[in-house]
């Protein structure tokens, strides 16, 4: 096991067997909104090394023709966003936010930081 997550509640528990290959901070008001946060921060792990336990405790939210985004349904914690499009294609992101486990990007980018607020972006520029 690489990496673990949870919800602030612990009902949701992910464990990642592989890398953590990429790290997106989308700035989008969707995004935004999603997370109550200046930014989302995701993580992009291939299909096949991601599992996720309590998924009895997950609701999900349809916010455009390809993305759904899941959350718990007890504490609201976000857990991931997933792009059915080609995109997205054997790929799971998930919020950066449930990990419990050490973890030091390699990869990481910046997206649609046009759309982003003043406030928050101290890390961001
Ligand atoms: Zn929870
Ligand atoms: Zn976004």
């Amino acid at each position: 096991m690489k990496y673990q997550g949870s919800c602030l509640c612990g009902a949701v528990v992910i464990d990642i067997t592989g890398p953590i290959e990429h790290v997106m901070y989308c700035h989008c008001k969707m995004c935004r909104k999603a997370h109550g946060s200046s930014f989302a921060s995701f993580g992009l792990v291939s299909k096949e090394n991601f599992e996720i336990s309590g998924i009895d405790n997950i609701c999900s939210y349809k916010s455009s023709a390809h993305v759904t985004r899941t959350f718990c349904s007890t504490c609201g914690s976000n857990i991931e966003w997933n792009d059915s499009s080609e995109f997205g294609d054997g790929y799971r992101s998930f919020a950066l936010g449930l990990l419990d486990s050490e973890f030091e990007a390699e990869s990481e980018e910046h997206i649609f930081q046009s759309d982003g607020v003043k406030w928050g972006k101290c890390c961001a520029s």
